[in-house]
């Protein structure tokens, strides 16, 4: 499945971090993380993807050899030799649905002026993945206009970055975000009149991530869900709304038919793609796959929800 002898399809911008994660079973100091380290590898399953991004000299090279491996482009990512990479700390709750973030340094990401490489500006897909708006914005103003422009954003930037959060809104045409994001955002507490609201600021699709209850998909008038994979053993959860977007924005890229049915399927590739993710630490899970494993889990999904239709007479 692996897609990476032709010419790139997805840009990938956002943050390439050192997490420091703590779950109530185990913890990883010095875990690889970012929320486009995640989607650009989970996105290399289904196209070639490119990144954006910025790192400092203490970034560890066994990751950006890792990514190379999965071809993803890193001609993207800039390295400031005299800074530090950004960091990110947070403590999962005991049912590892909620977490506190502890600690973000923003150190590299604090002058991050994201600057596309000439040959970039036409790659077809682009995901925006979560980064302050303005740079988001500075991205769009640098790009040919793409086939799909997809976005994720956190509740950060809807409390401190609004205006420009709302101009971005009206350039993209899929927004990804939490359930809490959705109702933030529209200031409406029913999630179906959220993600409808949200719809009326620009994105002609929402996907709204709900964890391990899964997702759902708001798209025109039409509705879709996916179920997240119930797992027993979850070892963290860290980007697993990223490697969403990747599997999600990946399948688009490899079809190019980014409607109807189409996006249906990339809702369950990226639950499958997040269902391998938070069996390990940082990429751990993620990284190790192949098409087969891939392809073996979305039919898992299928026999999930597979149900026959019997009439009521
Ligand atoms: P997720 O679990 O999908 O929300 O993504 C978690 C990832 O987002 C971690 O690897 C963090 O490094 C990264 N992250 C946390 N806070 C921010 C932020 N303010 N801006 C960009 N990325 C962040």
């Amino acid at each position: 499945m692996t897609n990476t002898a032709q010419s790139p399809r997805l840009l990938v911008v956002g943050s390439v971090a050192i997490d420091w994660v703590i779950t109530p079973h185990a913890e990883r100091e010095q875990a690889v993380g970012g929320s486009a380290t995640f989607c650009s590898m989970a996105a290399s399953y289904f196209a070639g993807v490119r990144l954006v991004g910025v790192v400092g000299h203490d970034f560890p090279d066994q990751a950006i050899t890792d990514l190379r491996a999965h071809g993803v482009d890193l001609q993207g990512l800039e390295v400031v030799p005299d800074g530090l990479t950004f960091r990110w700390k947070g403590r999962y709750h005991a049912n590892m649905n909620a977490r506190d973030t502890l600690d973000t340094q923003l150190n590299v990401f604090a002058n991050f002026d994201p600057r596309l490489p000439a040959g970039y500006r036409d790659t077809p897909y682009l995901f925006l993945a979560n980064i302050q708006p303005d740079l988001q914005l500075r991205v769009l103003e640098q790009v040919a206009r793409p086939r799909l422009v997809g976005l994720d954003t956190m509740n950060l930037w809807i409390d401190v970055a609004r205006p420009s959060l709302l101009r971005v809104l009206g350039k993209i045409d899929v927004l990804l975000v939490n359930e809490e994001e959705a109702m933030q955002l529209s200031g409406e507490h029913n999630l179906v009149k959220a993600a409808r609201a949200v719809q009326r600021l620009g994105p002609h699709a929402v996907v709204v991530k709900r964890g391990e209850y899964g997702a759902l998909l708001f798209h025109g008038d039409d509705m879709f869900a996916a179920p997240a994979l119930p797992l027993e053993d979850v070892v963290d959860p860290t980007g697993a709304g990223d490697a969403f977007a990747g599997g999600f924005m990946g399948w688009l890229a490899r079809t190019d038919d980014p409607h109807g049915e189409q996006l249906r399927t990339a809702m369950i590739y990226g639950s499958t793609l997040a269902s391998f993710l938070v069996e390990g630490f940082s990429y751990d899970a993620l990284g190790a796959l192949d098409s087969s494993r891939i392809r073996a889990r979305f039919e898992r999904f299928s026999r999930l929800t597979d149900f026959r239709r019997a009439e009521l007479r």
